[in-house]
């Protein structure tokens, strides 16, 4: 697909990767449209860049339908949804110390499990529906991660991430015959907020030594892959690896 001229919605893109992606996507001559929780985000996107955006809380499933609605409405329908808003809540699982034995909170599990899995499958169905509906050959894209293969600390990120990946491949199969793909991208450790949230100390000594790469991500490596994936019609029910070689 030509990205020029196309309709890209892109979820928690106030900040982070995703505000990259809109960025990026803007100059290659997209329509890119952002979609976050906190409004001062977008607005300074708006004002930085010119890219328009909504508050819109994706795990709110009646919020999700509405706001594809009428974005369709008001630009036509997507071409392209990149499912970005995502979040952690690490801990581990059971942990004891001494004769204390610390459990995984539910809610902490339960936060995370909304909106890096209810979240994208809420907006990647009203995305397909709209695309579908209008008869826009269009692509998904869901921002996986390398901890999808079980990570120590975040049994409910790593779930999620997992079983986004099995929602992309669901997706390929099943909406092909709509000419609509879906693709993830699974990144790295990439030098962003979240990122920078890790302690300092476990970053150095611990986290980047174990990436043969030697170094983190830049965002607009990851940025490249949302390009490729957009572009390349054939590239369709797969992950992207984009983890300078990092094996979890
Ligand atoms: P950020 O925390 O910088 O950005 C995520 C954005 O999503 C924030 O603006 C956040 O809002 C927003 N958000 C959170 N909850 C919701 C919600 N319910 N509805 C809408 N938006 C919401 O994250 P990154 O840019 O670092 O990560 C982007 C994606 O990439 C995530 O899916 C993450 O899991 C994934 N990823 C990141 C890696 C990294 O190294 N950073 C590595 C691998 C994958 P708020 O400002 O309130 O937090």
């Amino acid at each position: 697909m030509d990205i020029a001229g196309k309709n890209v919605i892109i979820t928690g893109g106030g900040r982070g990767m995703g505000k990259q992606f809109a960025v990026d996507l803007k100059e290659l001559g997209a329509k890119p449209f952002v979609v976050d929780v906190i409004q001062e985000n977008l607005d300074a996107l708006k004002s930085e860049t010119g890219i328009p955006g909504a508050v819109l809380d994706v795990t709110n499933e009646e919020a999700v339908e509405k706001f594809f609605e009428d974005y369709t409405a008001e630009n036509g329908a997507p071409h392209a949804l990149v499912n970005n808003a995502g979040i952690t809540g690490d801990a581990l699982f059971v942990r004891k110390k001494g004769d204390d034995i610390k459990k995984f909170a539910y809610d902490k599990f339960m936060k995370v499990i909304q909106v890096n899995l209810v979240g994208v499958f809420l907006c990647a169905r009203e995305a397909a529906y709209q695309m579908i509906k209008n008869d826009v050959k269009g692509v998904i894209i869901n921002i996986s991660s390398i901890s999808r293969a079980g990570n120590l600390g975040q049994t409910n990120y790593s779930a999620t991430k997992s079983a986004v990946d099995a929602m992309t491949v669901t997706w390929a199969k099943e909406l092909a015959r709509y000419g609509v793909r879906a693709g993830a991208i699974a990144p790295g450790y990439i030098n962003t907020e979240m990122v920078a949230k890790i302690d300092k100390e476990v970053l150095d000594k611990k986290i980047i030594p174990q990436i043969p790469a030697g170094r983190l991500g830049e965002m607009s490596e990851i940025s490249e892959a949302v390009k490729f994936i957009i572009q390349n019609d054939f590239f369709n029910g797969r992950v992207l690896e984009v983890d300078g070689a990092q094996r979890i």
